[in-house]
């Protein structure tokens, strides 16, 4: 496991296990003047080979028609589908263990909106667990709600309570899950609300938001889910320079219906950011693995410094059946964790403002570290229940440690910690003697 980086050693469609895969599927130099790279191809329009293949073109974009095994129709116009979205897809295929195609978008919001929009309709209910990504918590209270599509809040990690609102839930048309939550990296079972899921009828669809975990080290899609759904801004990019989504699918036959849509809403990733992201695949498991093993070191030692009162993290996790969910659903603890200071919120912001290093802005899963206080930024719009039941205190920092050298980063940890100790026990107490 560790050789491959929470990899599937399984042969993939060619006999190539998963990271040879990656490199190697999807793009043919012939197609591209020989170059050993892919070449961007940025046209918005595309000359038909006749006016027979424009037909059969435009019957399978419209779904008319199903395509034949093995067939390449011609491409259309750009907003359907373009060379660097299909050599994206097909890249992005094998990093997702289960996964039988992709769709690339140019968002996570799009990605996320998308895949709701297309399987629940005015009257049917949608189940997800809370926290949840501020914009999809937004996007089902203010936008779906109103259209008639019923959003059932449910708590993460509450296992049983989630398997009775999906089995209860009249109507109910996805589940949608995020695990971990942030910012408190509770964890939910996936395969127990899948298979709740899975004993209804009609069968509704599972998602689960995979940003945090995935594709290295947490595979949905083996586990009972249809839909893997990503914010590729995040550890699929990895350089905090992009902004991209992707939905994964189980079962390529569910994907259709997302994929028409895409081509109607026009919410495709454009051909530049798709070539950026393609040359990213290769190196995720390789930044996942370092930021992970980063992030444990610094997550296990800075439970000693006296600044702190409680550390968020996987391995850390004292709730048995938290301890259990992990270790059967995920490969490594991932490079999320969250602080929770001695000292309140004048703790929290003198610790970001004493970073060196470590940046303090939002967002997550880049090569550099970054810090924020979810409270007034990334979860500012919660009320004082969803504050509350979320676990996210005035003394909450959320890290998303980077590949810097751990030694360096836990230094300026303690340093910023130091300072914010300082601020709350102002009595001369030195740092030194501040370590527990
Ligand atoms: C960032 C994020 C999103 C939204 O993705 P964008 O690319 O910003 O649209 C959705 N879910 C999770 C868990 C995220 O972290």
């Amino acid at each position: 496991m560790s050789e491959t980086g929470g990899h599937d050693d399984r042969r993939g469609h060619e006999g190539l296990r998963s990271l040879t895969e990656i490199l190697t599927r999807g793009f043919d130099p012939k197609l591209s003047l020989g170059s050993a790279r892919p070449a961007v191809f940025r046209s918005s329009t595309y000359v038909f080979s006749s006016p027979e293949a424009a037909e059969r073109a435009f019957d399978l974009v419209s779904g008319r028609a199903q395509p034949n095994a093995g067939e390449y129709p011609d491409l259309i116009y750009s907003r359907f589908n373009h060379p660097n979205a299909e050599i994206l897809e097909d890249q992005l295929v094998p990093l997702e263990q289960g996964s039988t195609a992709a769709l690339v978008f140019n968002s996570g919001m799009a990605a996320i909106m998308t895949a709701l929009m297309v399987y629940a309709k005015p009257g049917q209910a949608i189940v997800y667990t809370v926290p949840i990504y501020g914009g999809t918590q937004h996007l089902i209270q203010d936008f779906l709600q109103p259209l008639g599509i019923r959003g059932v809040p449910c708590p993460a990690g509450q296992t049983e309570a989630i398997a009775r609102a999906i089995e209860s839930t009249p109507e109910l048309a996805i589940v949608l899950l995020e695990t971990p939550a942030n910012p408190t990296i509770l964890m939910t079972d996936i395969r127990h609300a899948a298979e709740a899921a899975h004993a209804r009828r009609p069968r509704p669809m599972v998602m689960v938001d995979n940003t945090l975990m995935g594709p290295a080290f947490q595979h949905p899609l083996k586990i009972g889910a249809d839909f893997c759904l990503y914010s590729a801004t995040k550890y699929l990019s990895g350089f905090s320079d992009m902004i991209g989504g992707a939905v994964m699918a189980a079962e390529e036959a569910n994907m259709q219906p997302i994929r028409s849509k895409r081509g109607l809403f026009g919410n495709i990733l454009q051909p530049d950011e798709c070539w950026i992201l393609d040359g990213r695949l290769p190196t995720v498991a390789l930044r996942m693995n370092r930021a992970s093993k980063n992030a444990q070191h610094i997550a296990e030692r800075l439970t000693q410094h006296a600044a702190v009162e409680r550390v968020h993290y996987p391995t850390l996790f004292s709730d048995e059946q938290q301890r259990q969910i992990y270790t059967k659903q995920c490969d490594y603890p991932g490079a999320m964790l969250s602080l929770e200071l001695a000292g309140g919120k004048p703790a929290a912001f003198e610790f970001l403002r004493s970073l060196k290093i470590a940046r303090n802005a939002v967002s997550l899963g880049g090569v550099e570290t970054l810090a924020c206080h979810p409270k007034t930024t990334t979860h500012s719009g919660f009320s004082e229940e969803e504050f509350r039941s979320a676990g996210v205190t005035d003394a909450l920092v959320r890290l998303s440690i980077g590949i810097e050298d751990w030694r360096d980063l836990l230094a300026d940890f303690e340093q910023a910690l130091d300072k914010a100790l300082q601020l709350a026990q102002p009595a001369g107490v030195g740092a030194a003697a501040a370590r527990k």
